[in-house]
């Protein structure tokens, strides 16, 4: 499998781990946006969420949580956000999912999740909603 998460989990790549279970792996990114930036990822290679079972799920967000906690413990942040990219548009560039924990200061600059995708015109929400019933 030539995916470079898959490598470090197989130990060809080495990581930094923050946190690690049966399930998950959690290291330090080597590119890292902030202080602590870490992702968590599945054991099981899954590109998306869409492709990761539901117990495999239920594992990773367990992981999430013990990563965010021991983050807490050894740095201390104010706050956290954490997500993922999905799919090119959504900005993921290594096909096998992981989330991303960024620790947070306060007054460190950075925006919410809000702040990621400037609104481009008018949403008409009571529309919108009648294509989900
Ligand atoms: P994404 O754009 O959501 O696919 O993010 C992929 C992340 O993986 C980026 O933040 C990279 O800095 C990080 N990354 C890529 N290779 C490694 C690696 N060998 N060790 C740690 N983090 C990595
Ligand atoms: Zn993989």
């Amino acid at each position: 499998m030539d995916c470079i998460f898959c490598k470090i989990l197989s130990k060809q790549i080495p990581n930094y781990t923050v946190y690690e279970d049966d399930h998950t792996l959690a290291f330090l990114d080597i590119f890292p946006c902030v202080k602590g930036h870490t992702v968590v990822i599945p054991k099981v290679h899954a590109e998306t969420l869409f492709d990761v079972s539901d117990s495999d799920l239920s594992a990773l967000t367990v992981g999430v949580k013990r990563s965010m906690e021991k983050i807490q413990t050894v740095l201390q942040p104010n706050g956290f956000t954490v997500g993922w990219n999905h799919g090119s548009a959504g900005g993921q560039a290594v096909p096998h999912i992981h989330v991303h924990i960024f620790p947070r200061w306060d007054k460190d600059g950075g925006g919410s999740m809000h702040s990621i995708i400037k609104k481009t015109g008018e949403i008409d929400v009571a529309a919108l909603a009648k294509q989900f019933i």
